[in-house]
């Protein structure tokens, strides 16, 4: 049992406030920024949000990944600040600032990768695919890009076209960038035929998966996939890129999550945890392809810049220093045993997976994959203040991306308050 108690809730949900600016934002704001869960936040703590109506809850969605050193960790409010006083912004290729190469120094250090490793930062997870492709291109002098079903790189027209899910994210939203390719995941076979059925071998710049595919629910691949796909860019000459934007930064146990499975990329995409919410993300690779494309190439007027990158070294500092892969691995051991224990109570709880503090459920009934199912048991986890996050390319899985620096006592709270609204809704 939790013995301190950080959910805090004194008004109905969502409360006067929030209503009240959700309704203004209904006339002002664009309606595909739809809203998840109708709160407004005010402040963010750790693994807790308040909102504007002073209400507490626990976070498990952490920005969609993006908090595993949790919400304004006083570390990086302190660096953005100390860099935000000094300068905002010069264009790193107009007026270079060191801490831009500390970062490439440390993140090289830390890439899975032999040999010489180089890389260059973006603003967003979408744009660091992109680059990765120009990158892979350049090296390979090839046209064509396999991305798998189920795999999530973004919204941007390449990002969009890699990625594997038609409803929010494709329909009406065409057409696509060509000389993309998909093969189901986590099948060799089908990768083998691909190049029999869709497209040569060597006409192959790269191919692109996530260690473990997010939006799609946490779908874990097995290792002798992931040692296959090396192989067969070996073979044939292509680039291995893997999309860390979500796994990345301790979120499985390991900084990489590729680092499970015994397996050097040729070139990781990172962004969401490694700045802590702010816009950063980067490409790490080797160094005769990332150094392949012209100059100037490469790059952006805000790319890399100073404050995300300023919060950047002060979550490697936190990573570090407060041995962050060990704690994913210890909180997902306990979201882990939770889990199971919940399954084994509940014939709707079909699977639970993912890798270290990567963890899912998947809700099916009557046989099939319930989105309804999950969108009750996220609601009343909110209702009573523990806020979930879904997933799946049927909607039917909830997943956890919460801070890494949750305190043990706030997991048991959240872990009973899910316990119970999962009690109330099967
Ligand atoms: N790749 C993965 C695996 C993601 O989860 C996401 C975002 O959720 C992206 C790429 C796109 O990142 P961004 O939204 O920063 O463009």
């Amino acid at each position: 049992m939790a013995t301190t108690k950080a959910i805090d809730l004194r008004t109905e949900i969502p409360g006067p406030r929030s209503r009240e600016i959700l309704e203004r934002k209904e006339r002002v704001v664009a309606e595909p920024l739809s809203i998840y869960r109708e709160l407004v936040v005010a402040e963010g703590r750790g693994a807790t949000i308040t909102d504007v109506d002073g209400n507490t809850f626990i976070d498990f969605t952490g920005g969609v990944g993006c908090l595993n050193v949790g919400h304004s960790n006083p570390r990086v409010v302190d660096a953005i600040q100390e860099q935000a006083a000094r300068f905002t912004h010069t264009d790193f290729t107009v007026v270079p600032y060191e801490s831009y190469v500390a970062l490439a120094e440390r993140l090289t250090a830390l890439a899975p990768i032999s040999g010489e490793v180089r890389a260059a930062f973006f603003n967003s997870g979408a744009e660091a695919i992109e680059n990765a492709v120009k990158f892979a291109r350049c090296h390979t002098g090839r046209p064509a890009v396999i991305a798998f079903e189920g795999g999530f790189h973004g919204r941007t027209l390449l990002a969009l076209s890699l990625t594997s899910k038609t409803h929010p994210y494709k329909a009406g939203l065409g057409p696509f960038a060509p000389e993309v390719y998909r093969v189901a995941f986590d099948d060799l076979e089908e990768l083998e035929r691909a190049f029999k059925t869709e497209v040569a071998a060597e006409e192959v710049a790269a191919i692109l998966f996530e260690p473990v595919q997010g939006e799609s629910g946490f779908i874990v691949p097995s290792p002798e996939f992931v040692q296959g796909v090396r192989r067969i860019c070996d073979d044939n000459g292509i680039v291995l890129v893997v999309d860390e934007v979500q796994t990345g930064v301790c979120r499985t146990g390991r900084f990489f999550a590729i680092e499970h499975f015994g397996v050097e990329p040729d070139l990781i995409a990172i962004a969401k945890s490694i700045a802590a919410g702010l816009p950063l993300s980067g490409v790490i690779g080797r160094a005769e392809i990332m150094d392949s494309p012209g100059d100037s190439a490469i790059g952006g007027t805000y790319v890399g810049n100073p404050i995300a990158i300023a919060a950047a070294h002060a979550v490697l500092d936190i990573v570090e220093e407060e041995r962050l892969g060990e704690r994913a691995e210890a909180i997902g051991e306990r979201i882990r045993g939770a889990m199971e224990r919940w399954r084994e109570r509940h014939d709707a709880i079909a699977d639970v997976r993912g890798l270290g503090a990567m963890l899912a459920i998947e809700l099916r009934r009557d046989g099939g994959p319930d989105a309804d199912l999950a969108t009750a048991v996220a609601d009343a986890a909110a209702a009573r203040g523990l806020l979930l996050l879904k997933a799946g390319i049927h909607g039917n899985c909830i997943r956890v991306l919460v801070p890494l620096v949750i305190t043990d006592a706030e997991l048991d709270e959240a872990l009973g308050v899910w316990e119970e609204a999962l009690d109330e809704t099967l």
